[in-house]
């Protein structure tokens, strides 16, 4: 009696202690409160039995079965709430009016019971039971009503069971329905069966109520049941996620997977469970596994390796991990999150090495750029400076910074177009420097560059403000002055011009060496000489060269009849060109008389030309022109070979000690056949080359150049002569004498036609006599036209004499007849 009594006690105190775990360990789940409820249920049963084995009459044990029946009669409708709940059923059984009605028939079955006499109360062995014998009818309908709700919940946590797809819910729902259905088998004969059928046996279903509720309590331990309800959806999360997650004991060893887990790695789950983490995470980092699976700040992740099964693989993955802690806040272990970026690094390579090749490409395409960008530099640089030259050398001389021609022109016809509006005249002047050949010939190029360089500084320091002035090469500079009165024009230049002369007056010092240099000058007027800057130039030119014709460092206007020269000269270029084919050229001959022996010592060729078979030109017309054109080579050659074939022709007749003079331009000798030429004329005539004498001017014999200096001394060597022309009217004559080994000085006529009227001219001819035979140089005097010259050279002892006062230039023939004459007089 007393054992059945603490029987029942120990079960009301162990499911009221259940239940309060299962409620503790998830206070909010309906299924957790309705499970502490069906405990409650059972601490009124387990207590009332107690008390009731234990009554000390019927009446009371009554009184404590009543009381009992508020938890048996309840414990089947509370059991099928808590099977709706717990297997979150939602069919019509889990509507609300339905879930209130299914108590009716607990409370309707508990009333019944308050109305029972306790006549039907026993007194067995175990203490006083109940004995249903007379109450078939409401026990028959109390056993539908508890077989039907605990079918009803089996059913529904069965169906849930088999309905779950992971093992953890098939598992809970076989220890509910295995605990519940051995509880129900084992209990029924003994709370019902027995006692119906009139045998008092012990109520034995609060003890057996235990089972059902240790065996929840095992499932909350064992499956997480009911204490982790929300764990449990946290699972069914976890199992539908798509990373790969793994739940690890603070020991690191593997406690749960999910599916995508299992699925990246081709494990099976019970391969992984109980493993150590190190079977499936290699970290390539160096790491320890458990610093790096160690809870992290959010966000931080470690990149790890996962080593897979099927196929054995090493998968790149992010890592990051989270501590778990129990309700106690002790840790339970970690949940680890796998991220797999296995494509992630794949496209991060890719991405990487099209990045680097764009790179690259950019870096090779940046540095060609950049390469190309210095060439382009460098060449506009160059060509800039190209430019700027090339527009500097097109508009300005380079020696002194002038001016060209071009730039003048420019700013002459610019000058004119305004002077043609405002009806203004302008001049243009020519300047031309004197001698400067001779000048630039004796002391080289680079002393006749300072030269001009301190003849340009000085004209400029004397031009007005508006005048241009420009050099336009060699010794030739250019002045154009604008805004000049119509009236007294020429008056107003003229006194400028005079001050350019004056510039000259004072002595050049060049490299140390004082030289004197004298201009001439041109003028040329706007409008009556030209409307265009070229016409102005050229008569200006054509009036700087009458200035030189008539002595030099002077000016002359430009003037018709100059225009007509020019005309002239043109004429007579056009002519010359065909003269020799034409045979329009011819030789004169004028003797040379020995002042000793009066008779012809020597004879002078000089050309003349019968410009189309008419009008006689004057050599020094012609041989200028011919000098310029280079036309005097041909006519040269003619010359030297007519020349000494006449010779050779006179001395077979018998004048065989007759000189030759031939007279050279500078041109005829660079020519590089010249010494050829001479030489078979020589070989031709047959004659001895001494009887042949060059006539050169001074200027050419004071040429230094190697090939002058190497011709003279060929002439030497072949012996023959050479005399200086027109000597005393150039430049530095007795320079010449003492350079060049002349033998003959040739007086010119001005010095010679000054005898009698000039006495400076007399000391000048009479000086250079002395001055050669004390050089042991032969004297010829030419251009003696008058007895008193010829006296006067008689006196002075000079050696020959040409002239008019002897004889005229004459042609061969007529020559012949003087030699005859002569030859026969003696
Ligand atoms: P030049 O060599 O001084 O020749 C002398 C010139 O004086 C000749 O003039 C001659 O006719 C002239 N003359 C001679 N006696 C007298 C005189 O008593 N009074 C005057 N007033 N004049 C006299 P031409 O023949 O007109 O020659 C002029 C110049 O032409 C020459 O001067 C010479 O430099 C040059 N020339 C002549 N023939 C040739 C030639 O074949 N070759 C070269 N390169 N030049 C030549
Ligand atoms: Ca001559
Ligand atoms: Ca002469």
């Amino acid at each position: 009696m007393m054992i059945a009594s603490l029987l029942a006690y120990t079960a009301a105190i162990l499911n009221l202690a259940l239940g309060i775990r299962v409620f503790q360990a998830n206070r909010h789940a309906s299924a957790n409160r309705i499970f502490l409820i069906m405990c409650g249920t059972l601490v009124f049963w387990g207590i009332g039995y107690a008390f009731m084995f234990s009554a000390s009459s019927a009446e009371e044990a009554m009184h404590w079965r009543v009381f009992s029946a508020i938890g048996w009669c309840s414990f089947y409708s509370i059991f099928l709430l808590f099977a709706i709940h717990f297997t979150s059923y939602n069919g019509w059984l889990a509507k609300p009016a339905i879930k209130r009605f299914i108590h009716v028939p607990a409370l309707v079955f508990f009333l019944y019971n308050t109305t029972l006499s306790p006549e039907s109360m026993t007194r067995s062995e175990w203490g006083w039971v109940y004995l249903y014998s007379q109450e078939v009818l409401w026990q028959s309908a109390f056993i539908v009503y508890y077989t039907s709700y605990v079918m009803t919940g089996f059913w529904l946590i069965y169906r849930w069971g088999k309905q779950a797809e992971n093992t953890r819910t098939k598992r809970q729902a076989q220890i509910i329905v295995r605990t519940m259905l051995s509880v129900y088998v084992l209990a029924i004969p003994f709370d019902t069966y027995l006692p119906l059928l009139g045998y008092p046996v012990l109520p034995i279903a609060i003890l057996l109520s235990t089972i059902f509720t240790v065996g929840i309590s095992y499932a909350i331990t064992r499956y997480k049941l009911l204490s982790l309800n929300f764990d449990t959806a946290g699972d069914h999360i976890l199992q539908k996620m798509i990373d790969p997650v793994l739940l690890v004991g603070t020991d690191t060893v593997i406690r749960e997977v999910n599916a995508s887990f299992l699925e990246l790695t081709g494990f099976l789950e019970k391969e992984l469970i109980g493993q150590h983490l190190s079977i499936i995470i290699d970290d390539h980092t160096g790491n320890e596994l458990e610093r790096l699976i160690a809870s992290k700040p959010e966000g931080k992740k470690s990149e790890v390796l996962l080593t897979t099964q099927t196929p054995m693989l090493s998968v790149p993955c992010l890592l990051s991990s989270k501590t778990l802690y129990d309700e106690f806040g002790d840790t339970l272990g970690l949940i680890v999150l796998l991220h797999d970026i296995a494509d992630q690094k794949r496209y991060e390579k890719l991405l990487k090495s099209a990045n680097d090749e764009l790179e690259a490409k950019v870096h090779a395409r940046t540095s060609e750029i950049a390469h190309s960008n210095r060439l382009l530099q460098q060449e506009v640089l160059v060509r800039t400076a190209a430019e700027t030259q090339a527009i500097y050398s097109a508009n300005f001389d380079m020696l002194t910074g002038l001016p060209n021609r071009r730039q003048f022109c420019e700013k002459a016809n610019a000058a004119i177009a305004k002077a043609a509006v405002f009806g203004d005249t302008l001049a243009v002047v020519f300047f031309d420097l004197d001698n400067f050949k001779t000048l630039n010939d004796s002391f080289g190029h680079l002393h006749g560059d300072k030269a001009l360089e301190e003849v340009a500084a000085r004209m400029r320091s004397v031009i007005r403000k508006s005048d241009v002035l420009a050099r336009i090469g060699g010794d030739e500079f250019l002045l154009l002055m604008d805004e000049l009165d119509q009236n007294g024009c020429q008056k107003t230049v003229a006194k400028h011009v005079e001050r350019f002369k004056q510039l000259f007056e004072k002595p050049f010092f060049i490299n140390g060496r004082e030289s004197f240099l004298t201009v001439s000058m041109g003028i040329s007027f706007y409008p009556d000489d030209g409307s265009e800057a070229d016409t102005l130039i050229k008569n200006a030119d054509i009036a700087m060269y009458d200035a030189k014709r008539n002595g030099k460092n002077n000016y002359r206007f430009s003037s018709a009849m100059m225009k007509q020269d020019v005309i002239e000269k043109n004429r007579i270029r056009n002519n010359l060109f065909r003269a020799i084919e034409k045979g329009e050229m011819e030789l004169y001959y004028q003797p040379q008389i020995n002042t000793n022996t009066r008779r012809i010592s020597g004879i002078e060729a000089l050309l003349r030309w019968r410009m189309n078979q008419g009008e006689l030109i004057p050599p020094s017309q012609f041989i200028p022109i011919a000098e310029e054109t280079g036309l005097i080579v041909p006519i040269g050659n003619w010359v030297m070979n007519k020349a000494l074939s006449q010779l050779s022709r006179w001395h077979e007749q018998g004048f065989s000690q007759l000189t030759m003079a031939v007279n050279l331009s500078a041109r005829q000798l660079r020519e590089p056949t010249f010494s050829a030429q001479v030489k078979s004329c020589i070989e031709q005539g047959g004659f001895n080359p001494k009887y042949i004498e060059f006539e050169i001017t001074e200027s050419i014999a004071f040429t230094k150049d190697d090939a002058m200096v190497s011709l003279f001394d060929w002439i030497k060597r072949n012996d023959i002569a050479i005399s200086i022309d027109d000597f005393g009217t150039d430049y530095s004559s007795f320079m010449t004498i003492k350079t060049v080994s002349v033998d003959r000085l040739k007086i010119a006529q001005p010095f010679i036609s000054g005898i009698g009227k000039n006495r400076k001219d007399e000391a000048i001819v009479s000086s250079i006599i002395e001055l050669a035979h004390k050089l042991k140089l032969n004297v010829i005097a030419e251009g003696v036209e008058t007895a008193e010259e010829f006296d006067y050279l008689l006196q002075k002892g000079c050696d020959a004499i040409q002239g008019y006062f002897f004889h005229h230039p004459m042609t061969a023939e007529e020559m012949g007849t003087v030699l005859q004459s002569e030859a026969a007089k003696s």
